[in-house]
């Protein structure tokens, strides 16, 4: 046994522990990627990187062991750098989308290739739970968005893009979804204003716990979605169905109730928060003592906080806009801001995580993605755009998604050691970037750009006897991991391809 310090607390350990594994004894956590206990320890990321305090060196913490007396800091401002540069240089050369680019240029974030896959299996009702997790009137935007997503679908240069936005309507037509409210939380928040932006707000406050109570000038819900958009574009029935269902939590709504100066001093002080989605400000509102910006009143980008404490304000409240798809978004997002005061948090707004991106496919690379999908145009829907899709069609044009999200995106430690440490992926790209493959397993993809070449698979593979398994390709940089004799995937795994999967610490290996 030796004596040793981590972070000036002094620990017994047995000779022969790694530094890392002696931490983790007192509770410290130490950030790891090419470390895995199934197999033999090879260094290789240096995200693990540990101070020496008495002489400074950095230390690879998974293969250098204790020693008697040692005193060890494990993080600092210059151990946060050296982690942060080798995150850098590993996204150097890394080739893959976090995110899809539909999902990125969707207002309300929605997740698009997960909602196409479950409509391509025929599974309706999580479809719509998946749609609904961002956008809180899915029919009545399958009706009305102009569907930003389309335009940047990377399908779209080649047979037209996935119809995302009628997708989605049929998703919210047809999806049976029984959203449970949450506990009452014993807050309330007062919405002014029961178009887009109120109702979105409403619906996510709502399910939290939290007692909402609508008041608008109007005898009925829906603000300029139900008197600027014709009938015959917007069925009323749809916009009435959907209103209904966020009533259905508890909503509670006071119409014809115009809102003046003393009643939103009354409001300020009778609930933990207000909401301002009242559509564009009139006169009279410019003097409720928030402060008033170029196109309406002044809100933080990203919290929607106002000068006034406790005073949110959203959609046209801030500028004129007549895309409902960004005022919804703007009310989930200051519905996660008002939740997160409420409970004490730091109010920061949806959080914004780090994404890795490239940009346009390169025409090679249609023929990877189409390993996927699906050949085919887009899908006109036989009765007319206003009837939409029926399930045969929806069930083909989801098909069509090449999926361009990472199957790792809420399992990659590249990605969420990149949040953590704040890594910019360009600071050190400088050569073109490398096209992307994909090799595709009964159960799962190997995407050779998103490698880091730990090699976890290859160790794994070893160990639990696979014939071929996985290998080191190649030598120097161009060193790859790919199955040796240039047999298929399917050859290299035949017993432990999930298992690889889950162990691999970025997209490279993902289940499908
Ligand atoms: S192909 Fe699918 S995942 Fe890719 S951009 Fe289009 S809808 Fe999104
Ligand atoms: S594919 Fe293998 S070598 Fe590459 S990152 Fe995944 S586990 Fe590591
Ligand atoms: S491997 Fe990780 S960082 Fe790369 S695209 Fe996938 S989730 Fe993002």
């Amino acid at each position: 046994m030796l004596k040793l310090k981590i972070n000036n607390t002094e620990i017994e350990v047995e000779s022969g522990m790694s530094i890392l594994d002696a931490a983790s004894e007192l509770g410290i956590e130490i950030p790891t990627m090419c470390h895995n206990r199934e197999v033999e320890n090879h260094t290789s990321c240096m995200i693990c990187l540990v101070k020496n305090t008495k002489n400074g060196r950095l230390l690879p913490s998974c293969s250098i062991p204790v020693e008697e007396g040692m005193e060890i800091l494990t993080l600092d401002d210059e151990i946060h750098e050296a982690r942060q540069t080798g995150l850098e240089l590993l996204l150097s050369d890394h080739v893959g989308d976090c995110e899809a680019p539909c999902t990125i240029a969707c207002p309300a974030h929605m997740d698009i290739p997960t909602m196409n896959r479950l409509l391509a299996a025929g599974k309706f009702d999580e479809a719509v739970q998946v749609v609904k997790q961002n956008i809180a009137l899915p029919s009545v935007l399958g009706y009305i968005c102009p569907a930003p997503c389309e335009g940047i679908c990377r399908r779209r240069p080649i047979d037209g893009a996935v119809s995302i936005c009628l997708l989605k309507r049929f998703a919210g037509n047809e999806g049976k979804y029984t959203e449970k409210p949450a506990p009452a939380t014993g807050h309330k928040v007062a919405i002014v204003g029961s178009g887009a932006a109120g109702l979105s707000a409403a619906y996510y406050l709502q399910l939290r716990g939290v007692q909402i109570t609508v008041f608008d000038k109007a005898a009925i819900a829906g603000g300029q979605m139900r008197t600027e958009i014709p009938h015959d574009r917007l069925p009323e029935n749809v916009l009435d169905r959907e209103i209904e269902i966020i009533a259905n939590l508890g909503v509670q709504f006071k119409f014809n109730n115009e809102i003046s100066k003393s009643e939103f001093e009354q409001l300020q002080k009778e609930y933990d928060a207000v909401i301002l989605a009242s559509g564009l400000i009139a006169d009279e509102q410019k003097t409720w003592g928030i402060t008033i910006a170029q196109k309406g009143f002044d809100a933080d980008n990203n919290n929607y906080t106002t000068n006034l404490p406790g005073v949110y304000a959203v959609g046209n409240t801030l500028r004129p806009s007549k895309l409902a798809i960004r005022s919804l978004a703007q009310g989930k997002e200051a519905a996660a801001a008002v939740w997160q005061m409420l409970n004490n948090m730091p109010v920061v707004g949806e959080p914004k995580k780090f994404n890795s991106k490239f940009s346009k496919l390169i025409i090679p690379e249609y023929a990877q993605y189409m390993k996927e999908s699906v050949e085919g145009n887009r899908i006109e829907p036989v009765n007319g755009l206003l009837a939409g899709m029926t399930t045969d069609e929806v069930k083909t044009e989801a098909a069509r998604c090449l999926h361009c999200d990472c199957r790792k995106i809420d399992n990659c430690k590249l990605r969420d050691f990149s949040d953590q440490y704040g890594a910019v992926q360009k600071r050190f790209s400088f050569n073109e970037r490398k096209p992307v493959r994909k090799y595709f397993h009964q159960s799962i993809v190997y995407e050779p750009e998103k490698c880091i070449k730990c090699g976890i698979c290859v160790r794994l593979t070893e160990k639990h006897g696979e014939k071929f398994g996985f290998t080191y390709i190649g030598r120097g940089f161009d060193v790859e991991i790919g199955v040796p004799f240039n047999e298929n995937i399917n050859e290299g795994l035949k017993t432990v391809a999930e298992k690889v999967a889950d162990a691999c610490p970025t997209g490279a290996l993902g289940k499908i």
